[in-house]
């Protein structure tokens, strides 16, 4: 028994769907340089983080020594906000560090600090992946939340029209819930991705024992729905990512996984707006973040079938983020 408690599907779905996110922020977290992640989920879901504060650099210091101590703080500062980015921009809504929509592609992997002794030792890759597999002008789509009995389908549909593929980062208790469908999406070649047990998206405030439960619970649910088929990424609910849940997500094969483009689609903001608001931010890099579960998904299925032929026309091929 799990000493926590697992949401119903339904229930990460209303409130999902009763509560807004500021939009548009992508462009200053990408001038930042902030590397965002994580998972459109609401904003009220999310830690209340304060902005991290940067630490000022002391302009009246007149010992060569002290000027130096501010520039090394100062570094560290930056190195640690990009360490921080992935977890904690999602909730920083309103600043310039505030997102969920990505910036990405860029700057995670230099600043990992890599793998702790006291965990697991990863056997892939445990910085956070956003980029293609393949070369070229690609894009990776990735779908959260589900599987749903209700937009799944719809959405396997209209990526079978589209000869599209797309990694589908599963919640285990939905995966458990309707095993035939975590089978469709591995039928029609498309990746599996463990989006944990709980949606906790506040799980990179908890201690490392309950971020392993999440994940490895998560994974086993999938693997059994789908009688054991390859789950080759795990994407933090929130992008509530930490070192060790990357590191343990690593440490059974998974690579974390993040975006580069948020539609905000589980907002319901119009069928046009999901639509421009992918085209625009796949200059930012290949990885677009939908959702096939936690509400009404009908807007982001209209999208995609608007979308995915655009996207062709345009010269995109359908990839997978690398592993
Ligand atoms: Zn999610």
């Amino acid at each position: 028994m799990r000493p926590h408690q697992e949401p119903k599907p339904s229930d990460v779905a209303d409130v999902a769907d009763s509560v807004g996110q500021p939009s548009d922020v992508a462009d200053v977290a990408h001038t930042a340089g902030q590397p965002s992640d994580g998972d459109a989920t609401p904003s009220s879901w999310y830690p209340r983080l304060g902005r991290p504060a940067r630490p000022s650099r002391c302009r009246t210091a007149l010992l060569r020594t002290a000027v130096l101590g501010a520039a090394t703080f100062t570094l560290l500062g930056a190195a640690g906000l990009l360490m921080k980015g992935p977890e904690h921009l999602p909730g920083l809504a309103g600043s310039p560090f505030s997102a969920g929509t990505a910036a990405g592609a860029s700057t995670g992997a230099t600043a990992d600090p890599g793998p702790s002794p006291d965990l697991p030792a990863p056997v892939v890759d445990m910085s956070i992946s956003r980029r293609s597999e393949d070369a070229g002008k690609t894009v990776n789509l990735t779908i959260d939340d589900g599987p749903d009995p209700q937009w799944t389908p719809r959405v396997l549909a209209v990526l079978a029209r589209n000869d599209a593929k797309a990694v589908f980062c599963m919640l285990g208790p939905n995966a458990r819930a309707h095993p035939e469908l975590a089978r469709q999406v591995v039928a029609a070649g498309h990746r599996l991705c463990d989006h944990s047990v709980s949606h906790d998206t506040a799980m990179d405030h908890k201690d490392t024992a309950y971020q392993e439960k999440e994940i490895v619970d998560g994974l086993r649910m999938i693997q059994d729905a789908t009688g054991g088929a390859p789950v080759p990424y795990y994407r933090a609910p929130g992008g509530a990512f930490t070192p060790e849940s990357r590191q343990i997500a690593a440490a059974h094969g998974m690579r974390p996984l993040g975006w580069n483009v948020d539609t905000r689609d589980f907002e319901r903001p119009g069928v046009d707006r999901i639509v421009e608001t992918a085209q625009e931010q796949l200059r930012r890099g290949p990885t677009v973040l939908l959702h096939d579960g936690g509400g009404n998904r009908a807007q982001t299925v209209e999208a995609l079938e608007r979308l995915l032929p655009r996207l062709k026309a345009e010269g995109y091929t359908f990839s997978f983020p690398e592993r």
